[in-house]
């Protein structure tokens, strides 16, 4: 079968004939004269597109090196073949994209060892621990450069690789085929930038690439994953970037320039905030335990109750200390064991605010005019000793058995 797609690779429509049509399971695998349709290779996905209005899933070799379409339906005699330009285009860019990668990471010593053409990003993996914002920058400005004088991308068939300098050696299965086929080579700029062996089809000039844009690493195995946005992929991903830029300005009320300090602020601030949140947890776990003891507090849904007897004695105690106020909010009641158990709602738990306790001792007739505030108790955990503290000192002295 002629291979079309080298020698026009531009090329997104081709009249030929069928030579065979065999069905397989539930789609058909169609041969023919001669094809536009790249098949699966060297990280660059098949082709995609119709023949006579049947749909071609994929193209790929099969296992005797023939090229065929895997199409959803039979087809016969005189082939129509429409590539899915869209698809192509998009891969023989970021193909390209990845050769001019590759040669500028070469240019600081960074070997590619595997790359994969995503529709996400183009993924070049290094031999590398990490690439610097130096070298971030060095791969951006070579690769716009050549961008910008539009170099030419060459590829043309060659018996021999003995003279020509190549980034990439070789493989063992690509030598033990010269004698098969030719040895397909890629050049960007006249082999000045890049020169390597692929077998893929690829745009004519760097500037049909648009630009190149770096988007992340990831460590894997021994290796760098490095990955990097192409024409409309990199378009897309800065206006994304643009437009979360100006929501966030928006939201903090910070201009661009000082936006991450800003944001390194923040995060301080609420790192500190959690351990205090985290201490202050801390604390009501230690209340909730004077509590369950005393029999005095209760703390639900982190709100500070006290049984109503003894908030006269409370005040009692408290006036002597000149306390100047205290009010509680509402009531509740809980029946055990016959008894009726008033339970009064303190506000607010003075120990999330780190003020002195603020007792409340509003009811519906009364307004806030008789606040009253314990002085010298600053957190919950004290106050609950305090108020054991009042309720011990007014309490009859337990009668010993043995007297
Ligand atoms: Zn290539």
């Amino acid at each position: 079968m002629h291979h079309l797609f080298y020698e026009h690779p531009y090329r997104r429509t081709h009249s030929t004939r069928v030579t065979s049509c065999e069905q397989h399971n539930a789609v058909w695998h169609v041969s023919l004269e001669e094809t536009i349709f790249y098949p699966e290779g060297g990280g660059q996905p098949g082709d995609r597109g119709t023949i006579n209005d049947v749909r071609v899933f994929d193209t790929l070799y099969d296992v005797s090196g023939d090229i065929v379409h895997i199409c959803e339906a039979p087809v016969s005699d005189d082939a129509l073949c429409t590539l899915d330009w869209e698809w192509r285009y998009f891969y023989m860019g970021a193909h390209t994209a990845q050769h001019l990668i590759s040669a500028c990471l070469a240019q600081l010593s960074y070997p590619t060892v595997s790359v994969h053409l995503g529709n996400d990003a183009v993924y070049v993996d290094i031999d590398a621990k990490h690439l610097s914002e130096k070298d971030i920058a060095h791969v951006e400005q070579q690769a716009f450069a050549c961008i910008r004088q539009n170099l030419p991308v060459v590829s043309r068939s060659v018996d021999s690789v003995d003279q020509l300098a190549l980034r990439r050696p070789l493989s063992q299965k690509a030598i033990s085929r010269i004698h098969m086929q030719d040895i397909r080579i890629v050049e960007i700029g006249n082999g000045d930038i890049d020169r390597v062996a692929c077998a893929g089809v690829h745009v004519n000039s760097c500037s049909e690439l648009g630009y190149i844009l770096y988007l992340s690493e990831q460590t894997m195995h021994e290796r760098l994953r490095t990955m990097w946005l192409v024409a409309e992929q990199a378009r897309s991903h800065i206006r994304l970037m643009q437009h979360s830029t100006q929501e966030i300005k928006h939201i903090l009320s910070e201009p661009l320039q000082s936006l991450a300090k800003r944001a390194q602020t923040i995060q301080k601030n609420l790192k500190e905030q959690n351990l205090v949140i985290r201490s202050l947890q801390q604390k009501i776990t230690s209340i909730k335990c004077t509590a369950a003891t005393s029999g005095l507090l209760k703390v639900e849904k982190d709100e500070l109750y006290v049984i109503k007897e003894i908030i006269p004695m409370l005040l009692k105690k408290t006036d002597q200390q000149k306390v100047f106020g205290a009010y509680y909010v509402h009531e509740s009641h809980s029946h055990a064991s016959e008894t009726v158990v008033d339970w009064i709602f303190v506000h607010p738990p003075a120990a999330v605010l780190n003020h002195p306790l603020c007792i409340s001792s509003k009811d519906n007739n009364t307004k806030r005019n008789n606040s009253k505030m314990v002085r010298g108790t600053n957190t919950l955990s004290e106050f609950s000793f305090f108020l054991k503290d009042c309720y011990d000192s007014i309490r009859e002295p337990p009668i010993a058995d043995d007297l």
